[in-house]
């Protein structure tokens, strides 16, 4: 290896290296603005919980059991869509795959 292709490959890597130093210092800029994010959305929604139990003298458990009931529906298996027959998500609203509408399988068939 020339002596000019030594130089050209040491900063390109150099280059390289500064390059990913960026992104490095983007993402971990980005992660932190996400952490605040999820900060906040936790004091939210614990704000609105304690909002929705005293005016409706609603008990943690009822919210434990919510919780509860969404993480199972997470974990549900597929169901098929009503139109084309291919696996979805059960809170899907739309099939994925042809766009039919789905039938409502329970209040959190949002998506
Ligand atoms: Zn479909």
């Amino acid at each position: 290896m020339s002596l000019f292709s030594k130089l050209k490959s040491g900063s390109e890597a150099l280059e390289t290296a500064k390059q990913v130093q960026d992104e490095t210092h983007k993402t971990q800029t980005e992660i932190e603005l996400l952490k605040d994010k999820v900060e906040k959305l936790t004091q939210i929604c614990h704000s609105l919980w304690q909002i929705i139990m005293e005016n409706l003298h609603l008990e943690e458990a009822v919210l434990e059991e919510k919780v509860k009931e969404i993480e199972e529906l997470d974990e549900a298996p597929p169901v098929q869509c009503v139109s084309c027959g291919r696996p979805i998500h059960i809170k899907k609203r739309k099939c994925v795959f042809c766009g039919a509408g789905q039938p409502d399988r329970g209040f959190f068939n949002t998506l």
